[in-house]
This record gives C-alpha cells, structure tokens and sequence, in this order.
C-alpha cells in the first residue's frame, strides 16, 4: 500500500521556513547583544592595583596617584566613579556602570556599532508595519500609534548609538581617548603639544565642542595625537594589540591623523 501524507524530505523542507529562519536570527541577534553587555559590565577596563606597579618601568617615569596609591602608567587617570586608576582612561559610561580604558575600549566601540545596527533593523521593521497600518481600514487604533510612537523614538536612539560609534571609531582611527578631547590642554602630557597647537584648548563632549572638533578637521587642524601612530597601526593596536599597552609619546606636535 503506497505511503499518504509528506515524505521525510518534504517534513525536512517544513522544518526549515524563511520565518524560522528569522525568528532564529533575531533571537541569535538578542542573544548577542544581551551577552555584549554582560560582557562588558563586568570587564577589566585598565584596572591598576593599588599599591601596585612599579615606579619606573622601561625609562618610564610613573607618579603615585594620591587618590589610591598605584603607580599608573602614562595615559592612565584617576576614576572616581569606582575609586582606582584605569589604564589608557577613556571615560565612565552610566549606561554600564563601569569605566571605559585600554581593556574594554573595542569592546565599547563594538557593543555601540551593533546596538545602532539592531535599532536600524527594529526601525525598518516597526516602518514596515506602521505603513500597511496607517493607510489599513482602521488606522486610528492604539497599535497603530504606537507603532508610530516606536518607528519616531528608534530615531534619536539610533542616531546616539550611531553617533557613539562614529565617534569612538574616530578616536581610536587618531590613537586619542575621550578624556584628552574633552580636557585637552588641562591634562598633564598633552600640556606641551596645546601649547603650540592653535586652536581651541579643549574641545568637550558636548555638541558644542564636537561641532569644534568637526570645524578643525575640515581646516586640517587637528588636535594634538603625541600617541598617533598613524590610523592603521592605531586600529590595529586598538583592536588587535597586547593590553595594557605601554603608550609612548612620538616626536610629532601636531596630531598625525
Ligand atoms: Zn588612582
């Protein structure tokens, strides 16, 4: 009597559909992001032990910080926020709870590119419904608005964590850190470099001073970069090179990229 119903290879077929393919991806995707983040809120940012770290170190010369008693090397700052100095400080983000340094700097910088990349993915999504919705046969629904409500707020999300990216991108490109944008002139080692620098003497991470920074490099004055050593050798030690790594100055004044 011949077999009725699908064959084994037609339930293999059923078994793998476009839509399950899809649900796989955006779960993989969460999955992703919930584990960058874990990731990163419980990293290593640069931590220098206490009472750790010797006072010199390869000709070298390293203070002792009078906040927790390390001996840090060049680059690094005191952090408040959690007490202990960090290693190449970029800056404390909120959003982890933890600082920012030579340890988890691409790990940041990665974990901004795919949030920007999953908020671009949510928004064609909440657009592609929000439209059939709109002009649908009852577009003044609650889920209709707040469909809308999403696809508008995805926006200025977006554009933060795209942002974010662009700019720590930027940084790690020129071989500089947040914090020497921001302080600039204020901070210790880069006091000889702004003092033949002509322009401003710190920028700011406001939108103020990063429309500054952005006048400057398009008069191809760039900001002092005594680390600079030029974009690829940057990317590839941020994001391939040995941390934390022992940051020497260059001979140049003037930034190199
Ligand atoms: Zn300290």
């Amino acid at each position: 009597m011949a077999q009725i119903g699908p064959s084994p290879l037609t339930d293999a077929g059923t078994l793998i559909t476009w839509d399950r393919a899809y649900v796989a991806l955006v779960t993989a995707s969460l999955g992703l992001h919930a584990f960058l983040f874990r990731r990163l809120y419980r990293s290593d940012p640069g931590w220098v032990k206490p009472g750790g770290g010797p006072g010199v170190e390869e000709g070298m010369p390293r203070h002792k910080c009078p906040h927790c008693g390390a001996y840090p090397p060049e680059r690094s700052r005191h952090d408040f926020n959690t007490g202990q100095c960090v290693a190449k400080f970029d800056h404390f983000c909120p959003l982890i709870a933890t600082s920012v340094g030579d340890l988890n700097h691409s790990l940041f910088w990665f974990y901004c590119a795919f949030q920007a990349f999953l908020i671009a993915w949510a928004w064609t999504v909440a657009l592609d419904a929000v439209i059939p919705c709109l002009y649908g046969s009852r577009p003044e629904t609650a889920a209709c608005w707040l469909l809308v409500a999403a696809a508008l707020g995805l926006v200025p999300l977006f554009n933060f964590f795209a942002g974010l990216a662009l700019l720590h991108g930027y940084l790690a490109a020129s071989g500089r850190t947040s914090f020497e944008i921001c302080k600039g002139a204020k901070v210790e080692y880069l006091k000889p470099y702004y003092d033949s620098y002509k322009g401003p003497a710190q920028f700011g991470l406001t939108a103020k001073g990063l429309g500054s920074l952005l006048r400057e490099l398009r008069k191809g004055n760039a900001p002092p970069a005594p680390y600079s050593l030029g974009a690829a050798e940057n990317l590839n030690m941020f994001f391939f090179g040995k941390k934390p790594h022992l940051y020497k100055r260059t001979h140049c004044v003037q930034a190199a990229v």
